[in-house]
């Protein structure tokens, strides 16, 4: 019989979690305090983390263990299913073999969960209250809504104005779970009023957004900040995905030539990707592993890599990664997320070493490969997802001119239920693409922090 789903039973399901900074070649460049310029110290981080997130944050432990009570959350929807794609392989008429890890199975219909169970259960563990973050499509808003719920922590999302305005459900969803949801910029808090003072229109940023979170959580003794992607702890909490993929490939009994996901802050890549560099960097294995990012914001590949801050205002901590400026303003045509101006500092640090490869692609392709992919497997993929579709076919058409039968592993970050608009924009025509001018990355030059 031909297997179309590997699944893996509960038991077998990660009880840990695995931690790269064990084994980089070179360790990662220290976070800087915003105003000081300094490293900084776990004291810093202390208003905004809980302190067991900040130990995650810096730890060289190879592996650190999945609290029991997040293993049992985690069982709702974990071990999710790895696919090989049959159906698309012949509608490509490649002798590529195509496998998909599938994070739509989660009650947010992401891979986000993954880390907002886990951040949510370590706050409330030290006595907090009240989480806050940004959100921009509301993927991760909705992620934290539900882990808040579980955990019964109050939440405040602030949320990207255009996205509020776009996707409306959402917003009901994290209303669903709970938590109370505003559009960013708001007139909540100082960033909020200074961007709205300048520019009434101003319709919202993650950087903003992030700046707006951060404010609102700092001085308060009840209240912590939660951030869904780009800091280490998060990708640390997103490889249970590729652990469950090495397993689930063996099960196929095959290994993959290719790791391909999306980038936004980089934390699907960084779940499936780590425990499979991890093989590369001490069993020898070679596995290419391709970071996928929209040309409209293409930090990996047209990015300055610098100290630069995590946010608008200059609150969050300075990281070194890849970024476009933090006053990067996303084109309003561009629909899916994916736009946030900087990338983790791990993923950022490995593309410097050369151990993994990205590319930036249009967002019109990329919908052309999602309606492939909806036509072929059947499922309709968020809009980020479908960059990590278009790598794949590009890879698997490939194969067929030369005839080669690679083995692509990819990573379905997510469904794309609430995103129907953007394909209904597409279906109709009225989708527009938008090409990052590489002339603007001098620009984000003006406004790096002078480290
Ligand atoms: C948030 C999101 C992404 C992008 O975020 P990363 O941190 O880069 O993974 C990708 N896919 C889906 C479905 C998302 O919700």
């Amino acid at each position: 019989m031909d297997t179309i789903k590997y699944n893996l039973p509960e038991k077998e399901m990660p009880t840990r979690w695995y931690n790269i900074q064990a084994d980089l070649p070179e360790p990662l460049a220290p976070y800087l305090h915003p105003a000081t310029k300094k490293p900084l110290g776990p004291a810093d981080l202390a208003p905004l983390f809980a302190m067991e997130l900040i130990k995650q944050e810096v730890s060289q432990e190879r592996y650190i263990d999945i609290p029991e009570e997040v293993q049992k959350i985690y069982r709702q929807f974990r071990p999710s299913p790895l696919y090989r794609a049959r159906r698309l392989e012949a509608a490509l008429d490649t002798p590529a073999h195509i496998y998909y890890k599938f994070e739509d199975v989660s009650p947010a219909g992401s891979h986000k969960p993954n880390s907002a169970i886990p951040q949510a259960y370590y706050n409330k563990k030290e006595g907090i209250k009240r989480l806050t973050t940004e959100t921009g499509a509301g993927q991760w808003g909705s992620s934290l809504a539900l882990a808040c719920s579980l955990f019964d922590i109050e939440l405040k999302v602030y949320m990207v104005k255009v996205s509020y305005q776009q996707k409306p459900y959402r917003r009901m969803m994290m209303e669903t779970w709970g938590a109370k949801c505003v559009a960013s910029p708001s007139m909540d808090t100082n960033s909020g009023r200074a961007a709205l003072a300048a520019d009434p229109n101003n319709m919202g940023s993650l950087g903003l957004a992030i700046s707006e979170a951060v404010e609102d959580a700092a001085p308060r003794e009840d209240s912590h900040y939660a951030l869904g992607s780009v800091l280490n702890h998060v990708l640390m909490h997103q490889t249970v995905i590729g652990q469950e993929c090495l397993k689930q490939m063996e099960m196929a009994g095959e290994y993959p030539d290719m790791v391909i996901a999306c980038v936004g802050g980089g934390s699907n890549f960084g779940g499936i990707a780590l425990p499979f560099l991890h093989e590369n960097l001490t069993k020898g294995k070679k596995t290419r592993i391709i970071a996928v990012e929209p040309s409209s914001c293409p930090s990996l590949t047209k990015g300055l890599y610098a100290y630069d801050y995590g946010d608008v205002a200059g609150m969050a901590p300075i990281a070194k990664m890849f970024t476009l400026g933090s006053n990067f303003m996303p084109p309003p045509v561009h629909a899916g997320g994916l736009r946030y101006h900087g990338m983790s500092p791990i993923v950022s640090h490995l593309k410097k070493l050369g151990l993994i490869e990205a590319r930036a692609v249009l967002q019109l392709p990329t919908f052309e490969a999602g309606i492939t992919f909806a036509r072929s497997e059947g499922f309709i993929s968020a809009p980020e997802t479908n960059h990590a579709i278009r790598a794949a076919i590009d890879e698997a058409i490939k194969c067929r001119e030369t005839g080669e039968k690679k083995v692509i592993l990819f990573n379905h970050s997510g469904h794309g239920h609430f995103d129907m608009s953007a394909y209904d924009a597409y279906l109709s025509g009225k989708l527009t693409d938008y090409e990052y001018p590489a002339e603007k990355v001098k620009e984000a030059l003006s406004c790096l922090p002078q480290t």
